[in-house]
């Protein structure tokens, strides 16, 4: 069972779950199953990994969620067969990565080659303001920018998010897009750009009874 099927089957249960450290925090109003607590402690460091936001500021179930919700609204609002509309999906979570993992330059080099500029040949800006740029010749920009498109798709198919090639009807993917549709048409239609509503269960006031640290 992955982490992001064990997180569901615990939530479905009515735990929520909390990352501290390498720590995973466990509140629930009712002792849980015994079935799940044994799940969660077997998958405890892939759940933390899961869990846990990264250095862009999204865990690996955001950005899940995400791709989840792209492909969604492309598949059920915008009518686009399941593969066109995750692979859709895969181009929104690559420019949302480009953007949330900026890469910036001194100017006077060149990023991709490390060469100055010249006359004939000057260094370019690319990039927005409240990043920074990247310094760059613009012979040199299209190399540059698929390497990082490159690790853009290495970094999303580390979290799970199917790369082109993959089967579009793995069950877990399915399952995924199924309950995006379902929060989509739950929260008005889908017609909103609306993250799924994991997040808000966060916010459900629970007691804290009993309260277990993994
Ligand atoms: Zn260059």
């Amino acid at each position: 069972m992955s982490a992001a099927n064990v997180v569901m089957a615990a939530r479905a249960a009515g735990i929520q779950l909390r990352v501290e450290g390498d720590d995973l925090l466990l509140e629930a109003a009712a002792a849980p199953p015994p079935a799940v607590m044994e799940q969660l402690s077997q998958h405890k460091p892939a759940i933390v990994l899961w869990l846990r936001p990264r250095e862009d500021g999204w865990s690996a179930e955001d950005w899940c969620a995400f791709f989840d919700e792209r492909s969604g609204i492309a598949e059920f609002d915008g009518g686009l067969p399941r593969a066109q509309a995750g692979d859709q999906a895969l181009a929104c979570c690559v420019i949302e990565w480009l953007n949330r993992n900026p890469e910036c330059s001194l100017a006077g080099r060149c990023l991709r080659c490390g060469d100055r500029e010249y006359a004939h040949d000057p260094l370019l800006p690319y990039g927005t303001e409240p990043t920074g740029h990247a310094w760059l010749h613009s012979n040199c920009w299209p190399a540059w920018c698929a390497s990082r498109e490159a690790k853009a798709l290495s970094a999303l198919a580390e979290m799970d998010i199917p790369a082109p090639d993959k089967s579009p009807n793995d069950f877990e993917k399915k399952q995924r897009r199924t309950m995006a549709a379902s929060w989509s048409a739950a929260l008005g239609g889908g017609k909103k750009c609306l993250r799924p509503p994991i997040a808000l269960t966060h916010r459900s006031p629970l007691a804290r009874f009993p309260f277990r640290r993994l």
